[in-house]
C-alpha cells in the first residue's frame, strides 16, 4: 500500500519543464485555460487545441491547408524539350539550375528533420503544433517537388543530391546551419533555464531567420528569374509554389520568436541580440558567397553585386522582423519584381500587423 501511495505522489507531481503532451492523463484534473498556455516550458495538458491563445497560428495553419499544391499537377514539358535541347540554354543557366536542386533538394530534408526531430519537442503549445505539422508536410512536398524536377529532367540524381557534400558553396550553407540543430536534436536536452531557453531561441533564429529566410533567396531569385524569359517555366512555377509555403514558414517562425521574447524577455540580452545579429550576417556573407560562386559572369540581366544588395535589403527586413536595427542602412531592393513574385509584400507577421491579403484559393496568379 505505501508503495502505491507513493508512485501516486510521484506521477501527480509537475515536472521541472515542459511537458511532451505523452503524459499521463490526469482524471478529474483542472480544466485547461488559456491563460495556462505557453509557447515554451509550458505545464498544461498539450492535448487540447482550443481554446485558443495564439490565433496567428492557428490561422497560419489554415492558410498552408488553402495553399495545398502537389508537385506532379505542374506541367513539366516545356522545361524537358528545352533542358534537352542542344543550345536552349547556356551552360552558365545550366549551372544555376543544377546548383538550385542540389543546395533546396538537400536543404528542405534538412529544414524538416530539425523540425521533426528537434523544435516540435520543444515548442509546447497545440496551435503552433498543428502549423508544425503542416509545415512539416510541406517540407516533404518541397523535397518531392526537387525529386520530381530532377527525374523528369533526366538529370543524373546522385549528382545533384550529393551536391551538399560535395560543392563547396551548396555545402558550406548546410554545414552551417547542423550545429544549431545538434543540441535541441539530443533526447537529453531540455529547456527551462535561461541558457537552455536561449539554446532553443538561437536555433530557432538560424533556421528560421537564417536558412528559410535568407539562404533561400538567391537560388529562388535565379530560377523565377529564367521563368521570366520563358524558360523552364515548370521549374519556375513549382519553385513559386514552394516560395509562398516558405514565406508562411518564415512568417510563422517570426511570430514564434516574438512571442517567446514577450513571455520569457529576460532571454532578449544585449549579448544575445549581438549574436542574433552575427547570425543574420553570417548568412548573407555565404549567400553573397553562393551568388559569386553561381554566377561567375552576369547571366539573365543578374550579377553578384546585385544579389549583395538585395541580400542587405532582405536582412535588415529579417532584423526588423525580430526587433533588430537595419544593419545595411539605405539598402534597396534591386529586384522589385521579386516583391511580386515572392510575395514579400504579404511576408507580413502577426507583431507587425495583421495579415489582410493572403491566398484564398490553391493556385497561383501569373499576372504582373
Ligand atoms: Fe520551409
Amino acid at each position: 500500500m505505501v508503495e502505491t501511495a507513493k508512485s501516486e505522489t510521484r506521477k501527480r507531481q509537475p515536472v521541472a519543464t515542459g511537458l511532451t503532451g505523452l503524459e499521463q492523463i490526469e482524471m478529474g484534473a483542472n480544466r485547461i485555460q488559456v491563460d495556462d498556455k505557453r509557447i515554451i516550458n509550458c505545464r498544461a495538458d498539450l492535448n487540447q487545441l482550443v481554446p485558443f491563445k495564439y490565433d496567428w497560428a492557428w490561422n497560419k495553419y489554415l492558410t498552408g491547408c488553402a495553399n495545398h499544391w502537389m508537385p506532379t499537377e505542374i506541367n513539366m514539358s516545356a522545361d524537358v524539350a528545352l533542358w534537352k535541347s542542344a543550345d536552349g540554354l547556356t551552360e552558365d543557366e545550366r549551372m544555376i539550375i543544377e546548383r538550385s536542386l542540389g543546395f533546396f533538394s538537400t536543404a528542405d530534408s534538412l529544414v524538416a528533420n530539425n523540425l521533426v526531430l528537434a523544435v516540435y519537442r520543444h515548442i509546447t503549445n497545440p496551435e503552433c503544433r498543428q502549423y508544425l505539422l503542416r509545415q512539416a508536410f510541406e517540407e516533404a512536398l518541397h523535397t518531392h517537388a526537387y525529386q520530381y524536377v530532377i527525374e523528369s529532367l533526366g538529370m543524373d540524381d546522385a549528382r545533384i543530391f550529393n551536391m551538399y557534400r560535395e560543392i563547396p558553396s551548396v555545402s558550406t550553407k548546410a554545414s552551417w546551419a547542423l550545429p544549431f540543430t545538434h543540441s535541441l536534436g539530443d533526447p537529453k536536452f531540455k529547456t527551462g533555464s535561461f541558457e537552455d531557453n536561449q539554446r532553443l531561441l538561437r536555433d530557432l533564429i538560424a533556421f528560421y531567420v537564417v536558412f528559410e529566410g535568407i539562404f533561400f533567396y538567391v537560388g529562388f531569385t535565379q530560377v523565377l528569374s529564367l521563368g521570366r524569359r520563358n524558360k523552364m517555366v515548370g521549374t519556375a512555377e513549382q519553385f513559386q509554389y514552394i516560395l509562398r509555403d516558405e514565406s508562411m514558414h518564415l512568417n510563422f517562425g517570426i511570430d514564434v520568436i516574438n512571442q517567446i521574447k514577450i513571455e520569457n524577455p529576460e532571454l532578449w540580452t544585449p549579448e544575445f541580440q549581438k549574436e542574433a545579429i552575427e547570425l543574420i550576417r553570417q548568412g548573407v556573407d555565404l549567400e553573397y558567397q553562393y551568388a559569386k560562386d553561381t554566377m561567375p559572369r552576369g547571366i539573365l540581366g543578374l550579377n553578384a553585386a546585385m544579389f549583395q544588395e538585395f541580400l542587405h535589403f532582405i536582412a535588415n527586413r529579417r532584423c526588423n522582423q525580430i526587433g533588430l536595427p537595419d544593419q545595411f542602412p539605405a539598402s534597396q531592393n534591386p529586384f522589385p519584381w521579386m516583391s511580386e513574385m515572392m510575395d514579400l509584400k504579404k511576408e507580413k507577421n502577426f507583431f507587425e500587423t495583421r495579415v489582410i491579403d493572403y491566398q484564398a484559393g490553391g493556385t497561383l496568379s501569373w499576372d504582373e
